[in-house]
Protein backbone atom coordinates (compact mmCIF):
# COMPACT_ATOMS: atom_id res chain seq x y z
CA UNK A 1 0.00 0.00 0.00
CA UNK A 2 0.94 3.67 -0.85
CA UNK A 3 0.23 6.48 0.95
CA UNK A 4 1.08 9.92 -0.57
CA UNK A 5 1.23 13.64 -0.06
CA UNK A 6 1.27 16.75 -2.12
CA UNK A 7 2.12 20.14 -1.14
CA UNK A 8 2.25 23.85 -3.46
CA UNK A 9 5.86 24.41 -4.37
CA UNK A 10 6.30 28.05 -4.70
CA UNK A 11 9.37 28.94 -7.66
CA UNK A 12 11.71 31.67 -5.88
CA UNK A 13 14.88 33.61 -7.00
CA UNK A 14 18.39 32.48 -6.71
CA UNK A 15 18.56 31.59 -2.81
CA UNK A 16 22.25 33.53 -1.05
CA UNK A 17 24.63 30.49 0.12
CA UNK A 18 23.82 28.62 2.67
CA UNK A 19 26.24 27.73 5.75
CA UNK A 20 26.26 23.67 4.20
CA UNK A 21 28.44 25.27 0.86
CA UNK A 22 30.40 26.57 3.21
CA UNK A 23 33.73 25.54 5.56
CA UNK A 24 33.80 26.73 9.08
CA UNK A 25 36.56 28.85 8.75
CA UNK A 26 33.84 30.25 5.35
CA UNK A 27 30.64 30.31 7.79
CA UNK A 28 32.82 32.60 10.06
CA UNK A 29 33.55 34.97 7.83
CA UNK A 30 30.09 35.16 6.37
CA UNK A 31 29.17 35.55 9.68
CA UNK A 32 31.53 38.25 10.17
CA UNK A 33 30.50 40.13 7.15
CA UNK A 34 27.17 40.23 8.18
CA UNK A 35 27.98 42.11 10.94
CA UNK A 36 28.15 38.98 13.83
CA UNK A 37 30.83 37.62 16.32
CA UNK A 38 32.14 34.92 14.06
CA UNK A 39 31.47 32.68 17.26
CA UNK A 40 28.19 32.93 15.82
CA UNK A 41 29.18 30.92 13.17
CA UNK A 42 29.55 27.71 15.52
CA UNK A 43 26.13 28.37 16.96
CA UNK A 44 23.99 28.68 13.61
CA UNK A 45 26.04 25.47 12.76
CA UNK A 46 24.63 23.20 16.02
CA UNK A 47 21.19 24.48 15.20
CA UNK A 48 21.41 23.10 11.69
CA UNK A 49 23.47 20.32 12.08
CA UNK A 50 22.92 18.71 15.54
CA UNK A 51 18.90 20.34 16.41
CA UNK A 52 17.82 19.99 12.56
CA UNK A 53 16.47 23.25 12.41
CA UNK A 54 17.02 26.33 9.91
CA UNK A 55 14.19 28.05 11.85
CA UNK A 56 15.80 30.89 13.11
CA UNK A 57 12.50 32.19 15.48
CA UNK A 58 13.78 28.76 17.33
CA UNK A 59 17.09 29.73 17.51
CA UNK A 60 16.57 31.33 21.36
CA UNK A 61 20.19 31.62 22.02
CA UNK A 62 21.18 33.93 19.44
CA UNK A 63 19.98 38.12 19.95
CA UNK A 64 16.67 38.61 18.23
CA UNK A 65 18.53 41.10 16.03
CA UNK A 66 21.50 38.80 15.06
CA UNK A 67 18.81 36.21 14.11
CA UNK A 68 17.41 37.80 11.07
CA UNK A 69 20.78 38.62 9.63
CA UNK A 70 21.76 35.13 10.32
CA UNK A 71 18.86 33.63 8.55
CA UNK A 72 20.73 34.67 5.18
CA UNK A 73 22.91 31.74 6.15
CA UNK A 74 19.75 28.90 6.16
CA UNK A 75 17.59 29.99 2.59
CA UNK A 76 15.17 27.15 1.96
CA UNK A 77 16.46 25.45 -0.59
CA UNK A 78 14.05 22.61 -1.27
CA UNK A 79 10.57 22.79 -0.89
CA UNK A 80 8.61 19.75 -1.04
CA UNK A 81 6.17 18.89 -3.64
CA UNK A 82 5.20 15.03 -3.34
CA UNK A 83 6.30 12.40 -0.68
CA UNK A 84 5.12 8.77 -1.59
CA UNK A 85 5.92 6.22 1.20
CA UNK A 86 5.50 1.90 1.35
CA UNK A 87 6.29 -0.66 3.50
CA UNK A 88 4.39 0.75 6.48
CA UNK A 89 5.89 4.07 5.88
CA UNK A 90 9.32 3.13 6.49
CA UNK A 91 10.41 3.81 2.72
CA UNK A 92 9.53 7.39 1.49
CA UNK A 93 10.45 9.17 -1.78
CA UNK A 94 10.22 12.60 -1.78
CA UNK A 95 9.70 14.88 -4.75
CA UNK A 96 11.42 18.32 -4.07
CA UNK A 97 11.52 21.67 -6.09
CA UNK A 98 14.82 23.46 -6.45
CA UNK A 99 14.61 27.36 -6.51
CA UNK A 100 14.42 27.39 -10.13
CA UNK A 101 12.29 24.99 -10.30
CA UNK A 102 14.25 21.88 -10.85
CA UNK A 103 13.27 18.55 -9.67
CA UNK A 104 14.79 15.74 -7.78
CA UNK A 105 14.08 13.00 -5.60
CA UNK A 106 15.07 11.44 -2.64
CA UNK A 107 14.38 8.12 -0.66
CA UNK A 108 14.75 7.31 2.58
CA UNK A 109 14.70 3.78 3.55
CA UNK A 110 14.47 1.98 7.64
CA UNK A 111 15.38 -1.02 8.47
CA UNK A 112 15.56 -3.04 11.78
CA UNK A 113 19.42 -1.72 11.64
CA UNK A 114 19.72 1.17 9.65
CA UNK A 115 18.57 4.08 7.87
CA UNK A 116 19.76 4.53 4.09
CA UNK A 117 19.18 7.80 2.52
CA UNK A 118 19.61 7.72 -1.00
CA UNK A 119 20.04 11.01 -2.17
CA UNK A 120 20.35 12.99 -5.58
CA UNK A 121 23.42 15.02 -6.90
CA UNK A 122 21.93 16.53 -10.08
CA UNK A 123 18.89 17.20 -11.40
CA UNK A 124 18.56 14.86 -13.83
CA UNK A 125 21.27 12.76 -15.49
CA UNK A 126 23.51 13.23 -18.93
CA UNK A 127 25.04 9.76 -19.05
CA UNK A 128 21.85 8.22 -20.85
CA UNK A 129 21.90 4.79 -19.68
CA UNK A 130 19.24 3.28 -21.48
CA UNK A 131 17.30 1.23 -18.62
CA UNK A 132 17.32 4.05 -16.51
CA UNK A 133 14.50 6.39 -15.89
CA UNK A 134 17.07 9.39 -14.75
CA UNK A 135 19.24 9.19 -18.29
CA UNK A 136 16.14 9.74 -20.62
CA UNK A 137 15.47 13.00 -19.88
CA UNK A 138 18.81 14.31 -19.73
CA UNK A 139 20.46 16.65 -17.38
CA UNK A 140 18.97 19.64 -15.95
CA UNK A 141 21.77 21.38 -13.33
CA UNK A 142 24.34 20.05 -11.42
CA UNK A 143 23.29 20.24 -7.82
CA UNK A 144 24.77 22.47 -5.40
CA UNK A 145 26.76 21.17 -2.02
CA UNK A 146 23.66 22.47 0.36
CA UNK A 147 20.96 20.95 -2.07
CA UNK A 148 22.39 17.84 -1.72
CA UNK A 149 23.27 18.06 2.07
CA UNK A 150 20.17 19.21 2.65
CA UNK A 151 17.80 16.00 1.30
CA UNK A 152 20.03 14.16 4.16
CA UNK A 153 19.24 16.68 6.92
CA UNK A 154 15.66 16.85 6.09
CA UNK A 155 15.45 12.98 6.50
CA UNK A 156 17.29 13.05 9.56
CA UNK A 157 14.68 15.87 10.85
CA UNK A 158 12.26 13.51 10.30
CA UNK A 159 13.49 10.61 12.05
CA UNK A 160 14.75 12.75 15.27
CA UNK A 161 10.94 13.93 15.03
CA UNK A 162 9.34 10.43 15.50
CA UNK A 163 7.69 10.91 11.71
CA UNK A 164 9.16 7.73 10.72
CA UNK A 165 7.66 4.48 12.11
CA UNK A 166 9.61 2.87 14.50
CA UNK A 167 10.38 5.12 16.78
CA UNK A 168 13.11 8.47 16.66
CA UNK A 169 15.77 7.66 14.92
CA UNK A 170 18.86 8.41 12.71
CA UNK A 171 20.64 8.33 9.65
CA UNK A 172 23.22 6.14 9.55
CA UNK A 173 23.67 5.48 5.84
CA UNK A 174 23.96 7.96 2.69
CA UNK A 175 23.89 6.50 -0.98
CA UNK A 176 24.45 8.63 -3.86
CA UNK A 177 22.44 6.17 -5.93
CA UNK A 178 19.86 8.91 -6.74
CA UNK A 179 19.22 11.24 -9.53
CA UNK A 180 22.62 12.33 -11.49
CA UNK A 181 25.86 11.25 -12.07
CA UNK A 182 27.73 11.97 -8.51
CA UNK A 183 31.10 11.81 -10.16
CA UNK A 184 30.01 14.10 -13.10
CA UNK A 185 29.27 16.94 -10.27
CA UNK A 186 33.00 16.06 -8.49
CA UNK A 187 33.47 19.55 -6.40
CA UNK A 188 29.53 19.94 -4.95
CA UNK A 189 29.69 15.70 -4.13
CA UNK A 190 32.97 15.93 -2.56
CA UNK A 191 31.54 19.06 -0.32
CA UNK A 192 28.66 17.09 0.69
CA UNK A 193 30.23 13.83 1.74
CA UNK A 194 32.58 16.88 3.63
CA UNK A 195 29.32 18.44 5.49
CA UNK A 196 28.14 14.89 6.00
CA UNK A 197 31.46 13.31 7.89
CA UNK A 198 32.66 15.89 9.46
CA UNK A 199 31.59 16.22 13.25
CA UNK A 200 29.09 18.99 14.69
CA UNK A 201 29.28 22.08 14.13
CA UNK A 202 30.69 21.39 10.70
CA UNK A 203 28.29 18.81 9.90
CA UNK A 204 26.27 15.87 10.25
CA UNK A 205 29.40 13.11 11.95
CA UNK A 206 28.07 10.41 9.95
CA UNK A 207 30.63 7.77 9.47
CA UNK A 208 31.96 7.90 5.93
CA UNK A 209 31.66 4.15 6.72
CA UNK A 210 27.90 4.58 6.03
CA UNK A 211 28.35 6.52 2.23
CA UNK A 212 28.26 4.87 -0.92
CA UNK A 213 29.41 7.05 -3.99
CA UNK A 214 28.02 5.46 -7.23
CA UNK A 215 29.00 5.90 -10.51
CA UNK A 216 29.66 5.09 -14.20
CA UNK A 217 32.93 5.12 -14.08
CA UNK A 218 34.14 8.35 -14.50
CA UNK A 219 38.18 7.57 -14.31
CA UNK A 220 39.94 10.57 -14.14
CA UNK A 221 36.91 11.63 -11.15
CA UNK A 222 37.31 8.02 -9.22
CA UNK A 223 41.48 8.72 -9.08
CA UNK A 224 40.93 12.04 -7.52
CA UNK A 225 38.36 10.56 -5.18
CA UNK A 226 40.79 8.29 -4.05
CA UNK A 227 42.74 10.87 -3.07
CA UNK A 228 40.64 12.76 -1.21
CA UNK A 229 41.27 11.29 2.46
CA UNK A 230 37.40 10.34 2.30
CA UNK A 231 37.24 6.57 3.17
CA UNK A 232 33.66 6.28 1.82
CA UNK A 233 32.49 2.69 -0.37
CA UNK A 234 33.00 3.52 -3.92
CA UNK A 235 30.19 1.32 -6.22
CA UNK A 236 30.78 1.06 -10.04
CA UNK A 237 27.81 0.40 -11.83
CA UNK A 238 29.42 -2.23 -14.37
CA UNK A 239 26.30 -3.97 -15.47
CA UNK A 240 28.49 -6.05 -18.51
CA UNK A 241 32.12 -7.38 -18.19
CA UNK A 242 32.89 -7.01 -21.78
CA UNK A 243 32.55 -3.52 -23.57
CA UNK A 244 30.87 -4.81 -26.81
CA UNK A 245 27.70 -4.79 -24.59
CA UNK A 246 29.24 -2.36 -22.02
CA UNK A 247 29.08 0.83 -24.88
CA UNK A 248 25.28 0.29 -25.28
CA UNK A 249 24.20 0.11 -21.67
CA UNK A 250 26.28 2.35 -20.10
CA UNK A 251 27.56 4.84 -22.88
CA UNK A 252 30.60 6.39 -21.25
CA UNK A 253 31.80 3.31 -21.49
CA UNK A 254 33.06 3.95 -24.97
CA UNK A 255 35.20 6.47 -23.25
CA UNK A 256 36.41 4.70 -20.57
CA UNK A 257 36.90 0.87 -21.05
CA UNK A 258 36.05 -2.28 -18.92
CA UNK A 259 39.56 -2.85 -17.69
CA UNK A 260 40.00 0.80 -17.28
CA UNK A 261 37.52 1.29 -14.75
CA UNK A 262 38.71 -1.99 -12.87
CA UNK A 263 42.00 -0.64 -12.60
CA UNK A 264 40.48 2.37 -11.59
CA UNK A 265 38.66 0.94 -8.89
CA UNK A 266 41.26 -1.67 -7.72
CA UNK A 267 43.59 1.77 -7.33
CA UNK A 268 40.59 3.27 -5.34
CA UNK A 269 40.56 0.03 -2.98
CA UNK A 270 44.20 -0.13 -2.21
CA UNK A 271 44.53 3.59 -1.69
CA UNK A 272 41.24 3.57 0.48
CA UNK A 273 41.51 0.00 2.34
CA UNK A 274 37.68 0.00 1.35
CA UNK A 275 35.48 -2.77 -0.67
CA UNK A 276 34.47 -1.90 -3.95
CA UNK A 277 31.14 -2.50 -5.11
CA UNK A 278 30.46 -3.92 -8.60
CA UNK A 279 26.78 -3.18 -9.06
CA UNK A 280 25.22 -5.45 -11.64
CA UNK A 281 21.60 -4.84 -12.99
CA UNK A 282 20.62 -8.23 -13.87
CA UNK A 283 18.60 -7.68 -17.48
CA UNK A 284 16.95 -10.95 -19.18
CA UNK A 285 18.70 -12.11 -21.73
CA UNK A 286 20.59 -9.58 -22.19
CA UNK A 287 23.79 -8.95 -19.88
CA UNK A 288 22.70 -12.29 -17.52
CA UNK A 289 24.10 -15.40 -19.23
CA UNK A 290 26.34 -17.43 -17.58
CA UNK A 291 29.40 -17.18 -20.12
CA UNK A 292 29.08 -13.06 -18.44
CA UNK A 293 29.10 -14.57 -14.94
CA UNK A 294 32.20 -16.12 -15.78
CA UNK A 295 34.19 -13.93 -17.74
CA UNK A 296 32.96 -11.00 -14.52
CA UNK A 297 33.96 -13.59 -11.90
CA UNK A 298 37.65 -13.71 -13.88
CA UNK A 299 38.13 -10.58 -13.79
CA UNK A 300 37.28 -9.43 -10.32
CA UNK A 301 38.48 -12.71 -8.45
CA UNK A 302 40.95 -12.23 -5.72
CA UNK A 303 40.22 -8.60 -5.71
CA UNK A 304 39.02 -6.26 -2.55
CA UNK A 305 35.71 -6.77 -4.10
CA UNK A 306 31.73 -7.34 -3.51
CA UNK A 307 29.17 -7.80 -6.29
CA UNK A 308 25.61 -6.21 -5.47
CA UNK A 309 23.67 -7.64 -8.46
CA UNK A 310 20.02 -5.69 -8.95
CA UNK A 311 16.84 -7.30 -10.27
CA UNK A 312 16.05 -4.78 -13.25
CA UNK A 313 13.38 -2.34 -11.95
CA UNK A 314 10.96 -1.42 -14.52
CA UNK A 315 10.82 1.94 -16.24
CA UNK A 316 8.35 3.76 -18.70
CA UNK A 317 8.77 2.66 -22.18
CA UNK A 318 11.70 0.28 -21.87
CA UNK A 319 11.10 -3.36 -23.36
CA UNK A 320 13.76 -4.70 -20.47
CA UNK A 321 12.79 -7.04 -17.44
CA UNK A 322 14.35 -8.48 -14.83
CA UNK A 323 15.99 -12.05 -15.24
CA UNK A 324 14.50 -15.06 -14.79
CA UNK A 325 14.78 -16.67 -11.06
CA UNK A 326 16.52 -19.15 -12.15
CA UNK A 327 18.76 -17.46 -14.41
CA UNK A 328 20.08 -14.91 -11.31
CA UNK A 329 20.96 -18.02 -8.93
CA UNK A 330 23.23 -19.46 -11.79
CA UNK A 331 24.73 -16.37 -12.09
CA UNK A 332 25.39 -15.91 -8.67
CA UNK A 333 26.56 -19.61 -8.60
CA UNK A 334 28.73 -18.52 -11.49
CA UNK A 335 30.39 -15.55 -9.49
CA UNK A 336 30.73 -17.89 -6.04
CA UNK A 337 32.63 -20.51 -8.02
CA UNK A 338 35.35 -17.87 -8.58
CA UNK A 339 35.31 -16.73 -4.36
CA UNK A 340 33.71 -13.35 -5.22
CA UNK A 341 31.44 -12.22 -2.89
CA UNK A 342 27.85 -11.76 -4.25
CA UNK A 343 24.38 -10.24 -2.69
CA UNK A 344 21.10 -9.78 -4.55
CA UNK A 345 19.62 -6.19 -3.62
CA UNK A 346 16.62 -5.69 -1.51
CA UNK A 347 15.17 -3.30 -4.09
CA UNK A 348 13.27 -1.53 -1.74
CA UNK A 349 10.29 0.67 -2.85
CA UNK A 350 9.46 -0.60 -6.29
CA UNK A 351 5.92 0.49 -6.16
CA UNK A 352 6.56 3.97 -5.49
CA UNK A 353 8.50 3.90 -8.65
CA UNK A 354 11.59 4.95 -5.58
CA UNK A 355 13.84 1.61 -6.59
CA UNK A 356 17.16 2.21 -8.65
CA UNK A 357 16.90 3.84 -11.64
CA UNK A 358 13.28 5.19 -11.23
CA UNK A 359 13.69 8.29 -9.97
CA UNK A 360 12.60 10.54 -12.90
CA UNK A 361 11.09 13.46 -11.24
CA UNK A 362 7.57 14.14 -13.08
CA UNK A 363 5.18 15.79 -10.97
CA UNK A 364 1.95 14.27 -12.43
N1 LIG B 1 24.97 7.59 -11.97
C1 LIG B 1 25.38 6.79 -10.84
C2 LIG B 1 24.44 6.97 -9.69
C3 LIG B 1 23.05 6.42 -9.92
S1 LIG B 1 22.99 5.03 -8.96
C4 LIG B 1 25.53 5.36 -11.26
O1 LIG B 1 25.06 5.01 -12.33
O2 LIG B 1 26.18 4.60 -10.56
C5 LIG B 1 21.74 4.11 -9.44
C6 LIG B 1 22.13 2.66 -9.52
O3 LIG B 1 21.00 1.98 -10.02
C7 LIG B 1 23.24 2.44 -10.54
O4 LIG B 1 24.00 1.32 -10.20
C8 LIG B 1 22.43 2.18 -11.79
O5 LIG B 1 23.16 1.56 -12.78
C9 LIG B 1 21.30 1.35 -11.24
N2 LIG B 1 20.12 1.35 -12.10
C10 LIG B 1 19.76 2.27 -12.99
N3 LIG B 1 18.61 1.92 -13.60
C11 LIG B 1 18.23 0.75 -13.07
C12 LIG B 1 17.10 -0.10 -13.26
N4 LIG B 1 16.16 0.19 -14.14
N5 LIG B 1 17.03 -1.21 -12.52
C13 LIG B 1 18.00 -1.51 -11.61
N6 LIG B 1 19.07 -0.74 -11.37
C14 LIG B 1 19.19 0.38 -12.10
Amino acid sequence: MTAQLTFAAPRRAKPSRHLADLTMAERRAAVAELGEKPFRADQLSRHYFERLTSDVGQMTDLPAAARDRLAMLLPDLLTPVREITCDGGTTRKTLWKLFDGSLVESVLMRYPDRVTMCVSSQAGCGMNCPFCATGQAGLTRNMSTAEIVEQVVSGARSLARGEVPGGPGRVSNVVFMGMGEPMANYKAVVGAVRRLVDPSPDGLGISARGITVSTVGLVPAMEKLAGEGLPVTLALSLHAPDDELRDTLVPVNTRWKVAEVLDAAWAYAAKTKRRVSIEYALIKDINDQEWRADLLGRLIKGKLVHVNLIPLNPTPGSKWTASRPEDERAFVRRLESHGVAVTVRDTRGREIDGACGQLAASST
